[in-house]
């Protein structure tokens, strides 16, 4: 273990050591993962037992299983790198000397490692790498030849999954005894151990890559109902199948139809509620089911891959689509498809919608061509119209509304957020749609520019990717930005899963009560008085977060 020369991120940032894994292996290559390249791994009280500042090599102890976790890990082609926070060293505690000695111990039982990143600052320092801060994920990222994005990494607190998600990784939590609950209800993704999370990394991996490919088809017909969001984190699945079709089409619900004009691989969207999947629906038509059907049927198509969330059923649609005569149908069904569906397929709960997407796609024979990564994606080419007022990039958007109102932020909460990024030097821009702006209006007085109503979704995607960060609950304009690769502040009301609904694959703070009672309710509006999932955020944690996600090493495409 050797500490690089000249490294220029000494003062603020993380000290960097080549691992004894290191030597003869380059920067990940053609064999990359289709998810991850790289499992980054916090020290104490994940791969071994937390032994507060130790500088003593003989008080090294590996937590069980470790060794064989990391062993699976190595042998999938995994890169692995250890990130860890040791403020004992500007305390004094112990000495660089000592660490590494440790470091060396730890190797010598737990197998090596490709890269160490350590951060010796304390919180009063300010520097970029104490976790949470995201910057030892960047640097072990640097270091490995990849990207935060292809990171995944493993740790027992809440400051691990908080650098993760900060740099735009994924952060799996594995709980000890001093991991308090809040932590727990905060993460997106939780295992027992890190053998379990292990074992997860190695199926999430496994699952967007199908046992064969799909024969080049003609025409495959798919389908994601519901709103933008909905059709927006489709979209990688739906780039898998165009690349394994001749021709794709959509069908979606006229909520998503905005959404889907702005998906690269489409080439034909056809628009038709659905009323067992729409939030709003109404009575079943059977004159309205039968023109469905004779549409569908027009289609020809050859296949059809039917997207839907872990809440609604893709069955109904499965029975149009047999009397429309397509013979081949993948869907996700936990409920008994009987001769409805060829390719069933069953996803855990907790898988982020775009990957549960993409592993049915991978069910059906379809996966992601070479170089197109797994984040979400708009086209290049869809006409914009840009709002004037807008200003040079760099700005912030704040969009406070929410087509569920359980998953808006508060009015009065959105107004003081304006005023504090204004009063910290942000130039803030409030979007909202048009039966919204009485809410932008009123949040833009507090400090900001009022664009509610003033951009259709091509606008708004234009206007979110110069942003410099977006501000927002989980709603469309969340997915936007990580389709532009701008970081989210993430006012997350927990009425569905974070892990499965949060900005996918992009630098995020999540703020807000992950733990209040309206956790996995999926209610649309606010069953609990006083919406104290969100009302509770202090505005000052959310220009906190804007500066954690704009400082060096922040946006990541
Ligand atoms: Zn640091």
């Amino acid at each position: 273990m050797r500490q690089d020369q000249e490294d220029p991120y000494q003062r603020r940032s993380a000290r960097v050591y080549a691992g004894a894994g290191r030597a003869g292996r380059g920067p990940a290559g053609p064999h990359r993962g289709v998810l991850y390249d790289a499992v980054l791994l916090d020290r104490d009280g994940t791969l071994i037992e937390d032994v507060p500042y130790n500088g003593d090599p003989e008080k090294v102890r590996p937590l069980p299983g470790v060794r064989a976790a990391l062993d699976r890990l190595r042998a999938a082609g995994l890169r692995l790198a250890v990130v860890t926070n040791q403020s004992g060293l500007a305390r004094g505690f112990f000495d660089e000397e000592q660490m590494r000695a440790v470091h060396a111990r730890v190797e010598e039982l737990l197998g090596d490692f490709d890269a160490w990143l350590v951060c010796p600052h304390d919180d009063a320092d300010g520097c970029d790498c104490r976790k949470p801060a995201p910057g030892l994920v960047h640097a072990a990222a640097r270091e490995l030849g990849t990207s935060a994005a292809r990171c995944v990494l493993v740790g027992d607190i809440g400051r691990d999954v908080g650098a993760a998600l900060a740099a735009g990784a994924a952060g799996v939590l594995v709980p000890t005894p001093v991991t308090r609950p809040e932590e727990v209800a905060a993460a997106g993704w939780v295992a027992a151990d890190l053998p379990s999370a292990v074992d997860e990394i190695l199926r999430r991996q496994r699952a967007v890559q199908p046992a064969r490919d799909a024969e080049r088809v003609g025409t495959t017909l798919v389908v994601r109902s519901d709103s933008a969001g909905d059709v927006l984190v489709t979209g990688p699945a739906i780039r898998a199948v165009a690349a394994g079709a001749r021709r794709v089409v959509l069908l979606c619900g006229p909520r998503g139809r905005a959404a889907a004009e702005l998906l690269p691989g489409v080439d034909e969207i056809i628009e038709h509620p659905l009323p067992w999947i729409d939030p709003a629906p109404t009575p079943v038509d059977p004159d309205d089911m039968r023109r469905l059907t004779a549409r569908l049927a027009a289609v020809g198509a050859d296949e059809a891959v039917v997207f839907t969330s872990f809440h609604q059923s893709a069955l109904p649609l499965a029975l149009l689509l047999r009397m429309a005569g397509i013979t081949r149908i993948a869907a996700i069904s936990d409920d008994y498809p009987g001769a409805l569906v060829d390719i069933r397929h069953r996803v855990p709960v907790g898988v982020p919608e775009p990957e549960r997407a993409l592993s049915l796609a991978a069910a059906a024979g379809y996966r992601l061509p070479a170089g197109d990564e797994p984040v979400l994606r708009l086209r290049a080419d869809a006409p914009v119209t840009r709002p004037a007022l807008v200003g040079d990039p760099g700005y912030v958007v704040l969009h406070p509304g929410s087509a569920a109102s359980s998953r808006a932020c508060p009015t009065e909460l959105a107004a003081r957020i304006a005023g504090a990024l204004t009063a910290a030097g942000h130039r803030v821009l409030v979007t909202g749609g048009p039966d919204e702006r009485t809410v932008t209006a009123r949040v833009a007085a507090a400090g900001g520019t009022d664009l509610g109503g003033t951009t259709d979704l091509a606008g708004l995607a234009a206007l979110v990717a110069d942003a410099a960060a977006v501000v927002v609950g989980n709603t469309g304009p969340a997915h936007l930005a990580a389709a532009a690769g701008v970081p989210v502040v993430s006012l997350f009301a927990p009425t569905v899963p974070f892990g499965q609904w949060g900005p996918y694959r992009v630098p995020t703070v999540r703020l807000g009560d992950a733990g209040a009672p309206c956790r996995d309710t999926r209610a649309a509006s606010c069953p609990v008085p006083g919406h104290p999932c969100l009302s509770g955020v202090d505005p000052a944690e959310v220009v906190e977060a804007v500066r954690t996600l704009t400082a060096s090493g922040g946006g990541v495409r």
